[in-house]
């Protein structure tokens, strides 16, 4: 039984590797998930068989060592703890299957982080119960201490993810102010609350008594649960794109922590994954947004989220017609089309990809220009894009396209604004100044569609609505491109 559920641990997590290679293309992307839920679905048969098989009560040592074999102490717990376990997969897979089904496009982050938080609350409940459950004994002092320092990293990072986690929710969904929380000398509270979990962790690892244990672990517990919040409070709403990935890395420590509490080597190298891919993707979100990857994380350096109104009633902006518009793109050799988050609140992917369609067959060379930070999730626009069917090959990152858009008749901007924003490379007073942008102004027309002036996530005003070349088509993304799509349509028709 042990071999075989140790086998099955093993190819989960080869699953787990190939799904993030699959990952990492739009082709791949579909095979990538496959293997990943493959993966997880042998991971939890793997789960209930070890129960079942070997008994529970404690961690993967009790039940399969010493030498293999089988636990029986605690054999009389297996179907009692298989029957909760199986209560708790059915329960929460139909909370999962509903909110998931549920869940807006647009509302992934929310959702996201917010599972980020489970992840972190998961590894404070675990390090917590293992520590009363097991405490340790004083003829296992090495490994003992080597298992309660596990225990406190996973306890420690496990209380940073969920608080941060839930903060970063609250501000992606707007229950808490995007604005930066900067409180005076900010940067020595965290480092107090960090050197005092330092401390108290010290003597969690040489106390011999398990109440004084509890106490300090639950100290530190309250103790991240502060630096969490507190470290997330302080990161403008400019810079939470970066905080989705952060979070994600962390979440990913702690179930390795938690790997390492229960000695269970899949969590580990799961977690490791999870873990390191987040961290990667944090670094590449910071390279978009042009932000120190350590400013980020210290928090603070995202600046205020400054609500600059639009000054609409004093700068004028030009307005165009699907009519006018429908033409410029049939006269045009090239078209770049860049969408942002109102394409997906909108739900224009299809209209769009049938007018790429049809500029293809009045020989228009039609592509899409994707900003890393576009939307409210990495990869959001890549996503909506593949859904619509549109072929991979047309869809570029900004950094392959930025050098055409002179040599580009018409630029299509759907739904987008603070990635296309010019004042982020010429206004130092900008909150998102230095943010890598599309520069879509350098293109011969600029048609944004948007249904107001208004300003985008960041709150900031943008002089691209108010240069001569370029037009606002204003209406809901969707019935724009529909009225737009009707126009080439009865364009394009044989006379
Ligand atoms: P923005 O939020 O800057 O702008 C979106 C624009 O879409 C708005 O100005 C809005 O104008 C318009 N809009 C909204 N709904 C509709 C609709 N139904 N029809 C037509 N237009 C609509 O989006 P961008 O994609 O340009 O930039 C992304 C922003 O989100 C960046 O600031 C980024 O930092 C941030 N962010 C990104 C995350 C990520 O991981 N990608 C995560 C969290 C934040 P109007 O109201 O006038 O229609």
């Amino acid at each position: 039984m042990q071999n075989l559920v140790l086998l099955a641990w093993l190819i989960s997590g080869l699953f787990f590797i190939i799904s993030l290679g699959g990952l990492s293309q739009h082709q791949s992307s579909r095979r990538g998930n496959l293997f990943g839920m493959l993966g997880m679905a042998i991971a939890v048969a793997a789960a209930i068989l070890w129960l079942f098989g070997s008994g529970s009560g404690g961690s993967a040592t009790d039940v399969l060592d010493p030498n293999g074999q089988a636990n029986t102490s605690v054999g009389g717990l297996a179907l009692g703890t298989a029957i909760v376990l199986m209560g708790a997969l059915v329960v929460g897979g139909l909370i999962g299957t509903v909110l998931a089904a549920r869940v807006e496009m647009t509302a992934m982050p929310e959702l996201v982080a917010i599972l980020h938080s489970f992840v972190g609350l998961a590894a404070v409940l675990v390090g917590v119960s293992q520590y009363i459950g097991h405490p340790p004994s004083a003829n296992e002092v090495g490994d003992g201490i080597l298992h309660l320092g596990e225990t406190v990293v996973g306890v420690f990072i496990g209380g940073v993810t969920f608080t941060g986690s839930v903060v970063a929710w609250g501000k992606l969904c707007g229950r808490v102010s995007s604005k930066s929380m900067l409180i005076k000398g900010r940067h020595y509270v965290n480092l107090g609350v960090i050197l005092a979990c330092i401390v108290f962790a010290a003597g969690f690892l040489v106390t011999q008594s398990t109440a004084i244990g509890v106490s300090l672990l639950v100290i530190i517990t309250l103790l991240s649960f502060v630096l969490g919040a507190h470290l997330v409070m302080a990161i403008g709403g400019a810079d939470m794109p970066v905080v989705v990935s952060m979070l994600n890395s962390y979440s990913g420590w702690a179930a390795a922590a938690t790997g390492f509490m229960l000695k269970i080597d899949l969590l580990i190298v799961t977690g490791a994954l999870v873990g390191s891919s987040g961290a990667i993707l944090s670094y590449i979100m910071c390279r978009a947004m042009n932000r120190s990857f350590w400013s980020v994380i210290l928090g603070g350096f995202g600046g205020e989220v400054a609500v600059v109104a639009s000054d609409g009633q004093t700068r004028k902006h030009h307005t165009t017609s699907a009519l006018e518009t429908a033409r410029w793109l049939l006269e045009s050799s090239e078209v770049i089309i860049v969408p942002g988050y109102g394409m997906a609140v909108a739900q224009a992917q299809h209209p769009v990809r049938e007018i790429c369609e049809i500029l293809k067959q009045r020989g228009v060379k039609a592509r899409f220009a994707i900003h890393p930070v576009a939307g409210r999730l990495p990869g959001h626009m890549n996503v909506l894009l593949a859904e619509a069917n549109v072929p991979y090959d047309v869809v570029l990152e900004m950094d392959e396209i930025n050098d055409d858009f002179p040599h580009t008749g018409v630029v299509l901007i759907i739904g987008a604004n603070d990635i296309v924003n010019p004042g982020a490379q010429d206004d130092p007073t900008s909150p998102i100044y230095g943010m890598p942008v599309l520069e879509v102004w350098k293109a011969e027309h600029v048609v944004v569609l948007k249904r107001s002036m208004a300003t985008g996530y960041s709150g900031v005003d943008n002089p691209l609505f108010y240069l001569d070349n370029t037009s606002m088509l204003f209406g809901d993304a969707k019935s724009s491109v529909d009225r737009l799509l009707q126009e080439l349509k009865s364009l394009s028709a044989p006379r």
